[in-house]
């Protein structure tokens, strides 16, 4: 089975990843199962070394959306499909939701384009979960002052993450089958109660 994370710097996506590949593990090691974690932009050698261009680097917004289709492309070929087909399970921070997320909401690229690319990249491929982790801007811009020096993303206006978390809410709402709101301005623990649902739900299906 496939996750993926998903959410605005600072909805607090990366404090739960680790939570759950453990919890899964455990759930899998007796099926002699693996759990994949991995992350986009990266995931591969090519994806790392293209993360730390596509984040340091100003670019035109059509090359920043293929840059993150081609890491997309790699990170599919090398590490997401060969575990799926081998019954092991994955767990991406980020996923295509990011780029209609971002470069699309937030940047405004057409999402037609971004349509084009995803049906290219990969046609028959989407997560079984996405967990979308959701909090007001004031929170996370709060979240990220507190925590982390601002890269070139988070450097961004206000708009930008409005933008950015509305396009993240409307695809939540247009695939309801695999989306599952998080509401992260709760506490850590109550999360994780409703994480546990949500993955205990997976594994019994
Ligand atoms: O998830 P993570 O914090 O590692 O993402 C790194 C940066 O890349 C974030 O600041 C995010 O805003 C940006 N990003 C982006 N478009 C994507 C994926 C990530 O702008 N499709």
């Amino acid at each position: 089975k496939f996750i993926s994370f998903e959410g605005i710097d600072g909805a607090g996506k990366s404090t739960h990843i680790d939570y759950v590949a453990e919890r899964l593990q455990a759930a899998l090691t007796a099926q002699n199962k693996q759990v994949i974690c991995s992350r986009e932009p990266g995931g591969t050698p090519l994806g790392e070394t293209l993360r730390q261009i596509l984040l340091q680097q100003k670019m035109h917004l059509e090359t920043e959306a293929l840059l993150m289709f081609a890491v997309r492309r790699e990170h599919i070929a090398q590490v997401i499909e060969p575990a799926l087909k081998r019954g092991d399970w994955v767990i991406s921070d980020r996923f295509t939701d990011a780029s209609f997320a971002y470069q699309g909401g937030g940047r405004h690229l057409s999402l037609e384009k971004l349509n084009v690319l995803e049906q290219w990249v990969h046609p028959h491929l989407q997560p079984d979960l996405t967990l979308l982790f959701d909090v007001p801007l004031e929170v996370a811009r709060a979240r990220l002052d507190a925590t982390r020096d601002l890269d070139k993303f988070e450097q961004e206006k206000a708009t930008f993450f409005a933008d950015t978390r509305n396009e993240y809410l409307r695809r939540a709402a247009e695939f309801p089958q695999r989306f599952r709101i998080i509401d992260s301005t709760r506490s850590i623990d109550e999360i994780r109660v409703q994480i546990d649902m949500l993955i205990d739900a997976l594994l019994s299906n």
